[in-house]
């Protein structure tokens, strides 16, 4: 077994069993990529078993703290099963689940989404594509699906040094029809369909699933008439305006395919075309010619992309949060509710209330807070690793 030591006071991290080892850290020890190694102190105690990654600022992901572990397939067994059993005690109204959750689940790397019948996996570092083979045939095992398709084509892949990699891993032309990518699930009730190689991710944002049913209730209890949801993608906020009774949606997002979706999603669920809109454009561009033209919406959904992937985009980021905001802010008819996000690590909770609040004042309008708003419960923070927080909202109305 290799062994990566650390430099002097390096171990603490580890010992408060947050899972990465940055390169600076790392003061001798060297492995094969995803290979495992025995993480000791500056003294040789032991830390951590992990997986190293020559290529990745993060030079060690943590498999376990636990000395008397072995990392072998058995370990892997155990961690999947944990992840997944934790998924069956958590109130999920939907067919569509995140079954692990990288380093939430002790699974550095390592991200399974079920959709219906169909898992869909990324494998972001270097340990999770070295147990690829493996994992994947556990997956299948642990679920008792016989569809896995692989999402690797993420920019991560590429700090590992690792090559942008999907297609179907288990399960394609078992019988007829099993190369389809595509699939539907339930979610609220509301149907919604996805493809696993040709969408964002891996296929979907189930991380908006709660709140999705969220702004559905709050557009239901206030009797919001106009919806204008930002970034729409596939239409899951449309959906749920148009359930909650709303009479017309603007969805408005950048990529055409994602549109097509959207108004199909809206057919789908029995509701009037003539209710939605759909708008390919530029988000911001679309704000202002609202304003400009005296247009104003009830709620507003702000979901934008990662705008700052990690803590040095933080500035420019910050300004483009707070651009879209006060536009929002001034596009929402009194009272009116706006649901705005960011997803970005990079960004915390308390700074995006700070841009939001900037936000308020250069738009000259004033709001309450009234929800909180973060991922769903099976994308989870774990106590040891806070920063896999990466999705935090706030849902406000325009004060008069
Ligand atoms: N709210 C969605 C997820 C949004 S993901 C859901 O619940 O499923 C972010 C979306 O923003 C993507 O669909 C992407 O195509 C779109 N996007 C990115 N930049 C944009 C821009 N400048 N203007 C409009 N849409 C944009």
């Amino acid at each position: 077994m290799k062994s990566v030591r650390l430099l002097p006071g390096k171990e603490r991290s580890l010992l408060r069993r947050h899972p990465w080892v940055f390169a600076g850290s790392v003061a001798r020890g060297k492995a094969d990529a995803g290979e495992t190694v025995r993480v000791e102190s500056h003294e040789g105690r032991f830390l951590a078993w992990g997986a190293y990654s020559a290529a990745s600022s993060i030079r060690v992901r943590a498999w376990s703290f636990d000395e008397a572990e072995r990392i072998d397939t058995t370990f892997f067994e155990r961690r999947l099963a944990r992840a997944i059993g934790l998924r069956s005690r958590l109130p999920i109204q939907s067919s569509g689940v995140r079954l692990v959750h990288g380093e939430a689940d002790g699974l550095p790397g390592l991200v399974v989404d079920r959709y219906g019948d169909l898992l869909c996996a990324q494998f972001l570092s270097a340990g999770a594509e070295r147990w690829k083979s493996i994992l994947a045939d556990q997956l299948l095992a642990a679920t008792g699906l016989s569809r896995l398709y692989e999402r690797s084509d993420t920019s991560a892949r590429q700090l590992e040094d690792l090559p942008a990699q999907s297609g179907w891993l288990r399960g394609q032309g078992q019988v007829d029809g099993d190369g389809d990518t595509t699939t539907q699930i339930s979610e609220h009730g509301w149907l919604l369909t996805l493809d696993v190689a040709q969408g964002h991710k891996t296929g979907f944002y189930l991380d908006q699933r709660d709140n999705r049913a969220a702004f559905a209730r709050w557009l239901k209890d206030l009797g919001a008439q106009s919806v204008l949801n930002c970034y729409s993608y596939t239409g899951g906020f449309t959906v749920a305006a148009l359930a909650a009774g709303v009479a017309e949606v603007v969805s408005v997002d950048s990529s055409a395919p994602a549109l097509q979706r959207v108004a199909s999603h809206v057919a789908l669920n029995g509701f009037e075309a003539s209710r939605n809109t759909c708008m390919d454009a530029d988000v911001n561009a679309t704000l202002r010619q609202y304003l400009q033209s005296g247009r104003r919406f009830d709620a507003i959904v702000l979901d934008p992309p990662k705008f700052a992937p990690t803590a040095a985009h933080a500035e420019r980021a910050a300004r483009a949060y707070k651009d879209i905001n006060r536009l929002a802010l001034m596009l929402l008819s009194p009272g009116g509710l706006l649901f705005t996000f960011s997803c970005s690590g990079g960004i915390s909770a308390d700074l995006f209330h700070k841009i939001v609040a900037g936000a308020g004042i250069d738009a000259g309008v004033n709001a309450a807070i009234v929800q909180r708003l973060e991922g769903a419960c099976d994308h989870p923070t774990t106590l040891e690793f806070p920063e896999g927080e990466y999705l935090k909202g706030l849902a406000l109305l325009k004060l008069g």
